[in-house]
């Protein structure tokens, strides 16, 4: 008998969360532990994929322990994840030939360059929707078979898989090396380069141009499957055989947990980078403004929905190098008071292109920059820069989206860890001249991948029922003038400038 909760597994960029929901898409209980972040070299970023497993264990059985629920009371799991991450692991050991080559790592640039001088940039962006760009995990895939030995050798014989971090935990979850299943999602299949947006499945002259054997490629399947991708083991975190069958890449989840099922909704996560997705339906609309085309969702044998997608490699986590690598703060959220010390920005712009400039500019030769230093300057205004960074990320890709939809954002649906910043949430409606409304459950990606699951096995009826659960908790209007508006963007758009060309 179908139990009475459903749960998500969040494996995100820094932390991995269990989350349980009840029908009115209550959160039950939560539980969450980060993991390494491994940094080789400059521009290399690697997570240890065990560790994340492991951690995927833990936070399961505790947020079991703290509901006080066994598995045999979950009646399905979906998995939402950090997209684009790669790993390669042996199918009969479970070991992975190395770590996990996280999305933020440009080890891929030659690769990369080397595609756009061969001219393939229409092609990739007409069939897979993307620009040519070390972010997504084709190359990254390449990387692996071209540099670890015995890689190649063993995905021939079909005993090297590939998968990003959803295929990774569905195929521990359903017994790893014994019987796990191979399978992910349209939504994160959509973010390799290698899925045609028509078809729904690999594209073998892709597959040949970066030389990756199709036998080491998941099988791509619905974001909600009533058929079950499998079942979690007796053995396992859940101690029960439990349906696994949601399974959605982080940003469509947020959206789908927002809410934003129709044609028009959008939606910003606010993470260590942050995904402003828009719904465009059945229709796959291509981008002249530098967003991405990528599938949004499938539920069962409903159509493929597609949205546009402006993607921002660093917003949180420019708050998190504030942190980590200057010492200016001891945990996230003290940014803002610190960025409360000052008035405005003194004048100086911060552009965190650590990772090269992602939507709407897509510049490998990007770098980081501040600009406009002055001796005035002090810690107060880089906190503020940082936090202002965000919002005028943002509003760079609302006016890509803009211009590529046609459509006016009346309001933006915020979410994710840096909406709780409350001088950023003002400014950003500042910025954009559109509200910011926060939903009660800001927890919106671990509830996206909950519906996808619960959807699957009847434990919501349908996605109208899904709507009705979403609730504005806040709304912050926009309060400043135009004229300081436009003088303070345009500010941005000329530091962004600075930050071109600065690598070969
Ligand atoms: P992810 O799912 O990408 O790991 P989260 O949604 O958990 O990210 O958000 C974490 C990010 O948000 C981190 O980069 C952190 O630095 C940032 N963050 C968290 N709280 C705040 C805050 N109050 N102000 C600014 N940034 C914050």
């Amino acid at each position: 008998m179908a139990g009475p909760y459903v749960m998500a597994i969040d494996q995100g960029t820094t932390s991995t969360r269990a989350m349980v929901f009840d029908r009115e898409s209550n959160v039950i209980a939560l539980d969450q532990r980060e993991h390494r972040q491994i940094y080789p070299q400059p521009g290399w970023v690697e997570h240890d994929p065990m560790e994340i497993w492991e951690r995927t264990q833990e936070v399961v059985r505790n947020a079991l322990a703290k509901s006080n629920l066994t598995g045999r009371e979950i009646a399905a799991i979906g998995i939402t994840n950090q997209r684009e991450t790669t790993i390669v692991w042996n199918k009969r050991s479970g070991k992975p030939y190395m770590n996990a080559i996280v999305w933020q790592d440009t080890r891929t640039d030659q690769i990369c360059t080397q595609l756009e001088r061969q001219g393939y940039a229409q092609l990739y962006r007409e069939r897979a929707g993307l620009p040519i760009s070390t972010y997504f995990s084709g190359p990254k895939l390449q990387w692996i078979l071209e540099n670890v030995p015995e890689v190649r050798r063993d995905a021939e014989r079909g005993e090297a898989l590939f998968g990003n971090v959803d295929t990774w935990e569905i195929w521990w979850l359903t017994g790893g090396p014994d019987g796990g299943v191979h399978v992910t999602d349209v939504s994160n299949a959509s973010r390799t380069m290698l899925m045609n947006l028509r078809t729904l499945d690999w594209d073998d002259e892709i597959l040949k141009i970066h030389g990756i054997p199709r036998q080491m490629l998941p099988q791509i399947r619905p974001s909600s499957d009533p058929q079950l991708y499998g079942k979690t083991t007796s053995f396992g975190p859940l101690g029960a055989e439990v349906p696994v069958c949601g399974d959605l890449g982080d940003q469509q989840a947020a959206l789908v947990g927002q809410a934003s099922l129709d044609v028009g909704m959008a939606k910003n996560t606010y993470g260590t980078g942050s995904f402003l997705l828009l719904n465009t339906g059945t229709e796959i609309v291509p981008s002249k403004s530098g967003l991405i085309t990528t599938a949004a969702y499938k539920f069962g044998n409903g159509p493929c929905i597609y949205a546009l997608e402006g993607s921002i490699a660093i917003t949180g986590a420019a708050v998190q190098w504030l942190r980590d690598n200057l010492g200016l703060i001891k945990t996230s959220p003290e940014v803002e008071e610190l960025a409360r010390t000052v008035e405005d920005n003194g004048g100086i712009y911060f552009v965190p292109y650590f990772s090269g400039a992602f939507a709407p500019y897509w510049r490998l030769d990007a770098r980081g920059v501040i600009v406009g230093l002055t001796r005035f300057i002090n810690k107060g205004h880089i906190a503020r820069a940082t936090l202002e960074a965000t919002a005028y990320q943002t509003r760079d890709v609302v006016e890509a989206m803009e211009a590529d939809s046609g459509i006016r954002l009346a309001e933006l649906r915020v979410d994710g860890g840096m909406v709780f910043n409350e001088l950023l949430m003002q400014f950003q409606a500042d910025i954009l001249g559109v509200p910011t409304v926060r939903p009660v459950i800001a927890e919106t990606t671990s509830l996206g991948a909950a519906y996808a699951a619960g959807l699957a096995v009847g434990y919501w009826n349908s996605p109208e029922e899904i709507r009705q659960y979403w609730k504005e908790d806040k709304r912050w209007q926009p309060q400043m003038d135009e004229a300081r508006r436009e003088k303070l963007y345009a500010g941005w758009k000329k530091a962004v400038e600075r930050s071109f060309g600065w690598v070969e």
